[in-house]
């Protein structure tokens, strides 16, 4: 049985951000679209607020007058519910409250035809739950749209207990037709997106709490790596209110599992209502004396003192992109760096003191283990080869000695990174946040919840992140992955860091 949904009448329940998006792109594809919301003449609001917009796509020649008029007519404001029994879909937008969505449901149920198809754009709110009391409630699927609706091209297609299959794939094929990119996935909580993303957040946060550095440096750092915006500036933009509410409510449903814990950091900013960007004022300042981010802890570096020595240790793209800046670094004195390709660490050893990629151990923990004073541990660089001007988070060993307090830094700078002081934490920046993004994602497929393809385009997509998790762990490799998360594992000792066991299983030798 397949469900024909393209052109057909609908419905938009709830004409707020979510809501006045949704009936613009479907009426652009063609929809005849009635919009209705519980307060009087929002929906009205809705409707000549889009055709504001409309008129500067007109004046900006991205839209013609007339097809601007088309669209506008095919959206009709309604003051109550029983005009829309001929609707063959309703899409709910309204406020995220599990008992009014319940009820909203089964009142629409009382309306329309049992063939109509049911959609929620809930972003937290079970889509089984919402269904539980329905008369039929396979047809309840959850069509979560990204904000801006118009901008956005993800759409996480939600399948609760019941959804009938073929009512997803309808809803599935009709995103598409909208032009949007479509994803499958389960009713568990955050669904992809907003649980993938978790540990971008949670990261930094965690960082913040044990004083490792300031969040200018943590923004750097993750920009760096090809991300549009640190994860302290995006929670300023998304506001740290609603980050929270959604890492409560992941942390929540999900039987309070420390993975996905709340901070105290973000706790105490929501209660001291530094909101972010909205309220002026959150990890940065944004208003009066001193607004905007403050400057990175810089230090200009001297070029480094003669070596006797480079020896550029490891195998792979960090390891090759190291030699490359190794060599150019001394090319001035007309000499290169020797390769230790077996080597079972990577970086660049100088005269005998180490600078080291991290695999998630501490500088400290590497200094004791080899016996060395000076060993300086490097963060993962996001890009290869990193581009001049790279922020590059490093940790300096507690008994390192002074030169090489000077001197580590001076090298990676001559290597083309702008070096970045952290505490001595294990996997750095850019390291864990990543590892611990595949880690979520590698749950999140062995658990049924989306596809390696879908989890790669929902991050892509619904985030804007450069890669999608899995993307990035073919750039990395599980095994490595893995090292990391159980070095951070041993370190914090928790089940926050525990391996998934899909990426264990990704690093088992073949
Ligand atoms: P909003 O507050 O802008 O709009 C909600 C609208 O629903 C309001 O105009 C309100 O009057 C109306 N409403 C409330 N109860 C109603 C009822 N019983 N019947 C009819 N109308 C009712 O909220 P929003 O940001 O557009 O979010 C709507 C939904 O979309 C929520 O479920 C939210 O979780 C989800 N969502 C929001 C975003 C986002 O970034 N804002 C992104 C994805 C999904």
């Amino acid at each position: 049985m397949t469900i024909q949904l393209r052109g057909s009448q609908m419905l938009v329940v709830g004409a707020g951000i979510m809501g006045a998006g949704i009936a613009q792109v479907a009426a652009q594809a063609g929809h005849a679209v009635l919009l209705f919301d519980a307060r009087e003449g929002v929906a009205r609001e809705a409707k000549a607020a889009l055709e504001t917009t409309f008129e500067g796509l007109v004046v900006k020649g991205k839209l013609t007058d007339e097809a601007a008029q088309t669209i506008l007519s095919r959206i009709e404001p309604i003051a109550a519910l029983e005009v829309a029994t001929h609707v063959l879909l309703v899409v709910e937008a309204i406020v995220e409250n599990l008992e009014l969505k319940r009820g909203l449901f089964q009142q629409l149920e009382s309306l329309v035809s049992p063939q109509c198809v049911l959609a929620t754009n809930t972003s937290s709110i079970s889509v089984t739950a919402i269904a539980n009391g329905l008369e039929h409630p396979g047809r309840l699927v959850g069509m979560h749209f990204f904000n801006p609706v118009p901008l956005m091209k993800l759409v996480e297609v939600v399948s609760g207990l019941q959804t009938d299959p073929h009512v997803a794939e309808a809803v599935f094929d009709l995103a598409k037709a909208w032009g949007k990119v479509p994803v499958r996935t389960k009713s568990t909580p955050g669904f992809i997106v907003n649980r993938i993303a978790r540990p971008f957040y949670a990261e930094a946060l965690a960082l913040l709490l044990e004083q490792a550095a300031a969040p200018q440096v943590l923004d750097a750092c993750i920009r760096a790596a090809g991300f549009r915006m640190g994860p302290c500036e995006l929670m300023d933009l998304i506001g740290h209110d609603t980050n929270f509410a959604v890492t409560s409510s992941v942390y929540e449903a999900n039987f309070y599992d420390a993975r996905y814990r709340p901070s105290l950091v973000q706790r105490e900013m929501v209660d001291g209502g530094l909101l972010g960007r909205k309220s002026g004022r959150g990890f940065y300042h944004y208003q009066g004396d001193g607004a905007g981010v403050p400057p990175l802890p810089m230090a200009l570096h001297d070029a480094p003192a003669t070596a006797r020595e480079v020896v550029v240790h490891g195998e792979g793209s960090i390891a090759d992109a190291l030699e490359q800046a190794a060599t150019k670094a001394l090319a001035a004195q007309g000499w290169g760096p020797a390769r230790a390709r077996d080597s079972d660490w990577t970086g660049v050893a100088i005269d005998g003191a180490r600078l080291v990629l991290t695999d998630g151990r501490c500088a400290d923990e590497l200094a004791a283990r080899w016996g060395l004073r000076d060993v300086v541990v490097f963060d993962r660089p996001g890009v290869l080869p990193p581009p001049a001007g790279t922020a590059l988070a490093y940790a300096t060993a507690g008994a390192a000695s002074q030169a090489w307090r000077t001197q580590a830094p001076a090298w990676l700078a001559a290597f083309g990174f702008v070096p970045l002081p952290l505490a001595d934490a294990p996997g750095l920046v850019v390291a864990r946040t990543i590892a611990m993004l595949i880690n979520e994602a590698a749950d999140a497929v062995q658990q049924g919840v989306c596809s390696v393809t879908d989890a790669d385009a929902s991050m892509r997509l619904g985030v804007n992140y450069p890669r999608g998790p899995f993307e990035w762990l073919a750039w990395w490799n599980a095994r490595e992955v893995v090292a990391l998360l159980d070095a951070l594992d041993a370190h914090y000792r928790g089940e926050r860091y525990r391996a998934s066991p899909w990426l264990r299983r990704a690093a088992a030798p073949t």
